[in-house]
């Protein structure tokens, strides 16, 4: 009865559109009373009715319905093999990382995530791993920096906070020819409007705390593979780690990702009025906005403006993160991006003078009142 109801239903959502895949899930229903929410299974273990029977459930830290329910979502909404939702993004990426063997290197985005690059050089640096950061919109520049010890290609596009795009089919063709992974952190333009395994990625990997559970009310990571082989690597790493993400946690980034695709175009049409309005305003000297989704970075004529604009916003929040349904506003020099060595920052334009804007999905009119009652403080 459960299998007939599985099959029946993920059949006919293959061929639905993603704005309805968002909201119908893989299972969907509970398979066996109905319940269109999908149940919260909050057990941490499963009786077995009899020697040598199981439900395929054991124990909530290899498999739990809730948790798959969510993953399985993820696999389809990113159109790969298998999913797996770990406590965070970063505990996520740890996993992605647990790829590596001792020796091994990997190619990554200059303006990485300072989570991610501090999951690089404090812990498997120490490892006798070696990792080099380069611009990876050139790719020329990443082919060129393959060595015989490469292993993968980690990439964030658009990047945090620059915004620059990568191209992904470009950088899978090259990691296909030298035989090496491409990882891609899809969290800044989420599935919506990014989808890397389809353009060869090998592994997709999320801060689901972001536009996925959308609500600034959860801490999450995805993981998506495009190989089952790929898939027991980040099934073991789960086991063992003990990373995998709580029932009720995983139910509510289901419920979060039922309204994706609302929120995602809600998010692009703001951002962009957010990014037309500011590109024009004196005191801004740049924006940096890669065109789609919600999320832009600024660069403005002072440090004072700074603080006015952090200190003087009343609807939107100064706060760290993004992707949710409020407007945040970030400082990456002190908030995101305190591990990446001040050199590097300048380089990248990353200076005292630099804010990141997650534009929510509030009236747009209201987010350019706020920053322009801010704005004008100075
Ligand atoms: C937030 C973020 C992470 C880390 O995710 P957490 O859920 O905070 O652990 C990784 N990558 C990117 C691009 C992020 O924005």
């Amino acid at each position: 009865m459960v299998n007939e109801c599985y099959y029946n239903t993920y059949d006919r959502k293959e061929r639905l559109h993603f704005d309805s895949k968002v909201v119908h899930g893989a299972l969907g229903c509970d398979p066996m009373t109905g319940a269109v929410s999908f149940p919260i299974f909050q057990t941490a273990t499963f009786r077995h009715r009899a020697f040598d029977i199981s439900t395929g459930y054991d124990y909530s830290r290899l498999q739990n319905p809730t948790r798959q329910e969510l993953e399985r979502t993820m696999a389809i909404l990113e159109g790969g093999m298998e999913g797996f939702a770990f406590s965070s993004g970063q505990a996520a990426n740890m996993c992605v990382f647990g790829l590596l063997k001792k020796g091994d290197h990997v190619i990554l985005s200059d303006d990485i995530y300072g989570g991610t690059y501090r999951i690089c050089q404090d812990i498997f640096r120490n490892m006798d791993c070696e990792f080099t950061y380069l611009d990876m919109t050139d790719t020329a520049r990443v082919e060129a920096a393959i060595r015989p010890a490469t292993r993968m290609l980690f990439v964030e596009t658009p990047t945090n906070p620059m915004m620059k795009v990568a191209d992904i089919a470009a950088l899978a063709e090259i990691a296909k020819r030298h035989e090496i992974l491409l990882a891609v952190d899809n969290t800044f333009l989420s599935p919506y409007f990014q989808r890397p395994i389809q353009q060869g990625a090998d592994i997709v990997v999320h801060s689901g705390t972001k536009y996925l559970c959308g609500h600034n009310d959860v801490i999450a990571g995805i993981v998506v593979t495009a190989s089952r082989e790929l898939a027991e690597h980040f099934r073991m790493q789960m086991k063992t780690r003990g990373n995998g993400l709580a029932p009720l946690d995983s139910w509510l980034v289901l419920r979060g990702i039922k309204t994706l695709s609302l929120r995602m175009e809600r998010h692009d049409g703001n951002a962009r009025k957010v990014a037309e309005w500011l590109s024009t305003h004196p005191k801004v000297k740049k924006v940096y906005y890669a065109g789609q989704g919600g999320m832009l970075s600024l660069e403005v004529d002072s440090v004072d403006t700074v603080r006015h604009l952090l200190s003087d916003v009343r609807m939107i929040l100064f706060a760290e993160s993004l992707g949710g349904t409020e407007t945040l506003i970030t400082y990456p020099l002190t908030q995101t991006h305190e591990s990446i060595p001040s050199e590097v920052r300048e380089r990248l334009g990353i200076n005292e003078r630099f804010v990141r804007i997650s534009v929510g999905i509030e009236n747009a009119e209201d987010i350019i009142a706020d920053l322009a009652q801010a704005l004008n403080m100075v």
